[in-house]
């Protein structure tokens, strides 16, 4: 618990993550690239994982409230923008998994809440024997991803699988969109997201449930083997369809980077419902070259 709430307490603007890095760092080491990404190898591994250390956040201090029953939220007072369990969460998981010497390649970026920046930078360094990834970046407290932005990311098998060993609750969900583990679509056999705890995130209501988090998630994931994840490939996709939350939104023949953008501003509405008209205004937007800070603003959470 301290660790997470001196993580959470710690304000980490995109390119601004220098002192939640050195937290990871004191704990754990690592080796630091150009991009300010942090990387840790433990033991040989097919499998890299994956959190962020930027969030939502502006620069002021981070209040963050302890309540009885574990729901740690922010102090609507401190003036900050969210409290930042999107992705100390996923941090604070992948600590406990190098504290414990789970085999694993694992990548603590820069920069994924403004278009995977630091992701882009360290996807050369991703070494050839990686074939799976994990990211630990998802709202709520049962969902194991399967399909992102780029379409679906792992096979039924792995996922089935998957959510027999992390325990009761788990389930398959198709409505993922963007994060750092899709920056090497091409490249995995599978990827996933896992969710980690928090929930209203990129909102000052934001809350992070620390119970299923320290109790539940983490003693999971230290007892899953991932090495032996089913390795049956990830359906091929159909590139010019994507669902975010269930919604069809056509991208065909769009630069790699508008789409990014119509996945970062999904990202940034988790708890608004569009129509599909509005689907359609939105998409027709960003084909029109509108900013994402413009339509943003023209639908506000
Ligand atoms: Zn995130």
């Amino acid at each position: 618990m301290n660790l997470l709430l001196e993580l959470l307490r710690t304000p980490s603007p995109a390119w601004s993550e220098s002192a939640t890095r050195a937290i990871i760092q004191r704990e754990v080491g690592g080796d630091v690239d150009a991009a300010g990404n942090l990387w840790v190898e433990v033991g040989d591994s097919r499998t890299l994982f994956l959190s962020h250390m930027d969030a939502v956040h502006n620069d002021r201090p981070v209040s963050a409230l302890v309540r009885e029953d574990g729901m740690i939220a922010l102090d609507p007072s401190c003036g900050q923008t969210a409290l930042g369990g999107d992705d100390r969460c996923g941090i604070r998981v992948m600590v406990e998994m190098i504290r414990n010497r789970i085999p694993g390649l694992y990548l603590f970026t820069t920069a994924e809440e403004i278009g995977c920046q630091g992701m882009h930078k360290a996807a050369s360094s991703v070494p050839d024997c990686i074939d799976q990834a994990i990211s630990f970046d998802r709202r709520g407290t049962g969902s194991v991803i399967t399909s992102m932005m780029e379409g679906p990311c792992c096979s039924d098998a792995f996922a089935t699988e998957l959510c027999r060993r992390l325990g009761e609750g788990f389930m398959p969900d198709p409505t993922g969109s963007v994060t750092d583990s899709a920056v090497l679509h091409d490249r995995l056999v599978n990827y996933t997201n896992i969710s980690v705890g928090y929930v209203h995130e990129h909102s000052p209501d934001e809350m992070v449930d620390s119970a299923f988090l320290l109790n539940t998630l983490i003693p999971a994931v230290l007892r899953v083997d991932w090495e032996s994840l089913p390795s049956d490939p990830k359906p091929e996709c159909d590139p010019g369809y994507w669902e975010p939350a269930g919604l069809g939104v056509p991208v065909s023949g769009m630069e790699d980077d508008t789409v990014y953008q119509i996945g970062m501003f999904f990202e940034s509405r988790p708890h608004r419902r569009f129509s599909g008209s509005e689907v359609s205004e939105i998409v027709e937007m960003f084909a029109e070259g509108w900013s994402l800070s413009d339509v943003l603003e023209m639908y506000p959470a």
